[in-house]
C-alpha cells in the first residue's frame, strides 16, 4: 500500500509499505477514503513545527471503511465506513489522570501522523475506541471535518462563555477561524473575522454565521464594529498567531484570548494588566471531554456548514498540488500565500475492499 512520508524537513514522498494488520485483539485496519490537509501537517513539511518522526505517514483528519478488526473488536465489521479519533490517550499517566488526556505522556509514538504513522495512506491501523460509526448521509468529506472541529469544541469550551453578548473577534478565515466561528455562534456570539488574504476572504463571505462581518484589518475591524478603534474586546479567537500583542492591548477587563496557532513565534505582553484587568491568555490543542463524539454530532446533524467548508478534493496522487493549494509550495520549499478561493482542502484515497487488500 501506498503512505505519503515525511522523510525530512521540505522532504515528503509516497512510499510503497507492506499491507496493515491487526495486531492486538481491539486493532481495526481501516482502509482510508480521505485525509484533511492541516496546519500540523504544513508545519511540519516546513519546519515550523518541528515535532515530528522523520519516516512516519502524514495525516490525522480522516474517515475510511472498516478493512479488518481484531479478535475482541465487537462494534465494527469490515465495510463500516467509520471516522477516526487519531489523539490516543492511555488513561493512566499522571496527565491523563488529572483531566489533561490532550498532552497524554504517552503522546509521542502514538501521535497519529506526527510520531505514529497517519492517514494520508491507503491504510491505518488504530483501535476499536478510536472509532466513530459514520451515518449513512454523512459524506466521508464531512466527516473527515470531525477531528478539526472536535478541537474547536475543545478551545471554545475553554473560553467558558456565560454571556451571548461578548464583543468577540476571531483571527485567520482558514478551516480553524471558519469552525470556530460557527462554534462560538453555536454557543451564542456573533464574532467579526479578520483575513488578509482576499481570497480566503471570498470564501469565508459564502459560508459565514448569520450576523457575523469579514474585515481585512483588525484595527478596522474595531472602528466598524464598535465605533472607535480604541475601543475594547471581550474575548479573541487568533488561529495566526500573528496578532497577538495587538488584540491583547485592545482586551476589556475579564478578557480572554485564546491562541491556537502551532507557530514558533513570540509576544511581549504586560504582565501588571494580565493581573489588573483579569485577563486570561489561554492555549488549547487536540481534543478533550468527549469532544469527538460532540463534533460529529454537530456535524451529523447539520448545525455546521461541514460540506461547504470542504472546498477542495484532490486525488492521492496529486498531493503536491493539494498542499500547494494551502500554500505549502513543496518543489519550490516555500510557502506563500494563497491564490484561490478555498477552505478545508482534502485528499482522496481509492476505495480499496477486504478481498482486494489481501
Ligand atoms: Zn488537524
Ligand atoms: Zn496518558
Amino acid at each position: 500500500m501506498k503512505a505519503l512520508k515525511f522523510q525530512a524537513v521540505w522532504d515528503i514522498a509516497p512510499v510503497e509499505v507492506p499491507a496493515l494488520a491487526c495486531i492486538e485483539p481491539d486493532d481495526v485496519v481501516v482502509a482510508i477514503a480521505v485525509c484533511g490537509l492541516c496546519g500540523t501537517d504544513v508545519g511540519i513539511i516546513t519546519g515550523d513545527y518541528p515535532v515530528a518522526v522523520p519516516g512516519t505517514t502524514l495525516g490525522h483528519e480522516s474517515t475510511g471503511t472498516v478493512l479488518a478488526t481484531g479478535s475482541g473488536v465487537s462494534r465494527f465489521k469490515p465495510g463500516d465506513r467509520v471516522v477516526i479519533n487519531p489523539t490516543y490517550s492511555c488513561g493512566t499517566c499522571r496527565m491523563c489522570q488529572i483531566g489533561n488526556m490532550n498532552h497524554c505522556e504517552q503522546k509521542h509514538g502514538t501521535e497519529a501522523g506526527v510520531s505514529y504513522d497517519g492517514t494520508f495512506a491507503d491504510q491505518y491501523r488504530t483501535k476499536e475506541s478510536a472509532l466513530l460509526a459514520l451515518d449513512d448521509h454523512v459524506s466521508f468529506e464531512a466527516g473527515a471535518l470531525t477531528e478539526p472541529l472536535s478541537c474547536t469544541l475543545t478551545g471554545v469550551d475553554k473560553l467558558a462563555i456565560t454571556h451571548g453578548a461578548l464583543r468577540a473577534a476571531v483571527i485567520g478565515a482558514g478551516p480553524m477561524g471558519l469552525l470556530y466561528l460557527w462554534c462560538l455562534h453555536l454557543r451564542g456570539v456573533t464574532a467579526f473575522m479578520v483575513e488578509k488574504n482576499p481570497h480566503r476572504l471570498a470564501f469565508a463571505r459564502g459560508v459565514l454565521p448569520e450576523g457575523c462581518r469579514l474585515y481585512e484589518d483588525f484595527t478596522l475591524a474595531m472602528a466598524s464594529e464598535y465605533g472607535d478603534s480604541r475601543e475594547q474586546l471581550d474575548l479573541c479567537v487568533d488561529t495566526t498567531g500573528y496578532l497577538c500583542e495587538t488584540v491583547f492591548a485592545r482586551l476589556a477587563p475579564g478578557g480572554k484570548l485564546l491562541n491556537v496557532a502551532l507557530k514558533d513565534a513570540t509576544a511581549k505582553l504586560d504582565v501588571l494588566k494580565i493581573a489588573d484587568k483579569s485577563l486570561s491568555i489561554i492555549g488549547s490543542i487536540d481534543s478533550l471531554n468527549n469532544s469527538f463524539a460532540r463534533a460529529y454530532a454537530l456535524i451529523r446533524d447539520g448545525q455546521i456548514p461541514a460540506e461547504k467548508l470542504v472546498s477542495h478534493a484532490f486525488p492521492f496522487e496529486d498531493y503536491r498540488q493539494a498542499f500547494a493549494t494551502v500554500g505549502c509550495d513543496i518543489d519550490g520549499k516555500t510557502t506563500r500565500p494563497i491564490t484561490e478561493p478555498g477552505c478545508k482542502v482534502m485528499l482522496r484515497i481509492p476505495t480499496q475492499t477486504a478481498e482486494e487488500s489481501v
